[in-house]
Parts: C-alpha cells; sequence; structure tokens
C-alpha cells in the first residue's frame, strides 16, 4: 500500500488546497503545510507530493534536498510549479489518467511469454556460473514452461531470426524478435518455432512451443532483451546490449493467467496427460510451417561452435 503526502506552502495555504482538490479526491492523499509532519512520518512505502518552484518553501531552500537529507527513506515526488494554479495545471492531467504519480511511460511492456507464472531463474542471478562466459550474471529471465507447451511473443514486433535446428547454439533452438525503440526479445530453448523470418506477431501471439534444447538441461524457456547501444552507452553491465527485462515486465494475475489444464501444479507434481501434452503437437506443427508457402531453408541460420556464446 502506497501512502501519499501532499506537501503544500504555508503561503496562500488555502489556494494550494483548493489546486490540489481533485486529486486528493481522487487518490486519498493527505494535505499538510508543515515539512516537519513528512519528516517526522514513519510509514514505509510513502510518497512526497510537493510543488517544486524556486518561491514555494522560502523557509527549506530546495525542498527537494532538503526532504532527502532529511528523510532519505522517502519517495519524493517534486511537480514543476510556482503558483497554485500551475499545479492545479500539473496535477489535473494525472486526476483525469488516474495516475497520481505521473509515472513515465515504459518503452516496452513484456507479456508473460508462458503460461505458467513462475520465474525459476531471474535475471542477474548466478554470477560465477555465468562469469565464465564473460557474463556478470544471468542474461535473461527464465520461466517456467514443460516441454511442449507454449511460448507467447512478449510484444508485438517482426521475426528476424529464427535458429532451426538447434544445432551450434547454446539457445538451441530459438526465435529472435525485432520491436520499436531499438528493443530485441529471443525465446531459448524451443521445440520447434511457430513462426517464419518476416512474420510480424502480436503480443501475446503463440510463437513456438518450449523445451530444453540447446544449453539447458531441463525444459523452460529463456527471454532474452536487448536495446540497441545500451551497452556503448553504460545504460546495463552486460555485453551485446543485453539489459534486465524485470521492470518491463507485465506480472500474470491469477484472472489474466493463460490457463492450461493444472497450470498451477508444481512441475515436478504434474502429470504428463494433464499438463505436459501439447495441445498442438510440435511434430506436426513443424510439418506445416515447413510446407508453408515461401517457406525458404536458408532463412534458418546455422551456427558453429564457435558463436555458441553469441547470444
Ligand atoms: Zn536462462
Amino acid at each position: 500500500m502506497t501512502y501519499q503526502i501532499v506537501l503544500l506552502p504555508r503561503n496562500d495555504y488555502w489556494k494550494w488546497v483548493k489546486a490540489s482538490r481533485d486529486y486528493v479526491l481522487a487518490f486519498g492523499a493527505n494535505l499538510t503545510p508543515d515539512p516537519q509532519v513528512v519528516v517526522r512520518s514513519s510509514l514505509d512505502d510513502l510518497v512526497v507530493t510537493f510543488p517544486d518552484g524556486p518561491a514555494a518553501f522560502p523557509e527549506l531552500g530546495n525542498a527537494e534536498k532538503w526532504l532527502s537529507a532529511l528523510a532519505p527513506r522517502l519517495r519524493l515526488n517534486p511537480i514543476p510549479a510556482s503558483t497554485a494554479e500551475e499545479f492545479y495545471a500539473a496535477l489535473q492531467p494525472r486526476v483525469d489518467a488516474g495516475d497520481p504519480f505521473g509515472e513515465p511511460k515504459l518503452p516496452i511492456s513484456l507479456v508473460w511469454p508462458t503460461d505458467y507464472p513462475v520465474v525459476t531463474q531471474p535475471f542477474g542471478a548466478n554470477p560465477q556460473i555465468y562469469g565464465r562466459y564473460g557474463l556478470p550474471g544471468h542474461e535473461g529471465i527464465d520461466f517456467r514452461a514443460l516441454s511442449n507447451t507454449n511460448v507467447y511473443a512478449a510484444a508485438a514486433g517482426e521475426v528476424y531470426e529464427v535458429h532451426n535446428p538447434p544445432g551450434g547454439h547454446v539457445y538451441g533452438i530459438h526465435v529472435r524478435l525485432r520491436h520499436g525503440g531499438g528493443f530485441k526479445t529471443s525465446y531459448a530453448h524451443l521445440a520447434c518455432p511457430l513462426v517464419r523470418v518476416g512474420e510480424t506477431v502480436g503480443a501475446g501471439q503463440l510463437i513456438g512451443k518450449a523445451d530444453s534444447t540447446g544449453a539447458s538441461n531441463a525444459s523452460h524457456l529463456h527471454l532474452l532483451l536487448k536495446k540497441e547501444g545500451a551497452t556503448a552507452r553504460g545504460e546495463t553491465r552486460f555485453p551485446r546490449d543485453i539489459i534486465d527485462p524485470t521492470p518491463f515486465l507485465i506480472r500474470p494475475t491469477s484472472a489474466a493467467a493463460k490457463t492450461v489444464p493444472g497450470w498451477n501444479w508444481p512441475a515436478a507434481k504434474s502429470l504428463l496427460g494433464a499438463v505436459g501434452r501439447p495441445r498442438t503437437s510440435c511434430a506436426r506443427a513443424t510439418s506445416t510451417w515447413r510446407s508453408a508457402p515461401g517457406w525458404r531453408p536458408s532463412q534458418s541460420r546455422e551456427r558453429t561452435a564457435a558463436t555458441r556464446f553469441d547470444v
């Protein structure tokens, strides 16, 4: 639960209160003209919203610096505004959008790519293992996905690579998508791809079946996210523009989770008949795909052992 205090200037206090009225009613925030009240608050998940103008809090100097020095645990939400009118104009779009903190929109959102709402290895985990391959940790997110269960595109995009058969690459059979904004995703260790190079896909579209091909010892989906130029710009500790998908991932709610029979069973206890049996058999899907018009084998790249860790 996030608690919010709106800290307002003492000068013309009631004018500021009036400017904040719709916002406070919409989001249930508390108002105070007293910075000490904010600093003394011991709530854990407290956001302080305040007008950030040169003359707003003359007694504090720079309110943002003052608050972060005295109460470093507070989450500060300064709003550029020197007058109550400006404050009102800045708050109103947030009221209309139902968005109290005006969070900047994420440049990409990733829908959950499997039928199992379980992460089996987070991004950055096990640096001692991945260090051997020149990586500061696990270079993607591993999702639970039993053999031959569905793998979905995490975002809308275009298929730019399908690696099949599995040989010659640490990712085995895998699919790579290009999205807007310089983002790319890869889906590794598949049983089979269900898309072709050049095809456009929607977010949540079925693009393959999961398995354990390549360097993997149990069926799962490895999702990799790249952002063009991220390594060169110092936005990531990882090489090859690999970034952490976690902040962009939309967690499935129980209602939204894609359901397969028994999806919430622990993998070890799942019955193959209930969970593991593919809805579309991989072999059949593959043969359909191979005979599809326009299919050209050269579109699927084979890699050599020398490029094994070219993730
Ligand atoms: Zn992985």
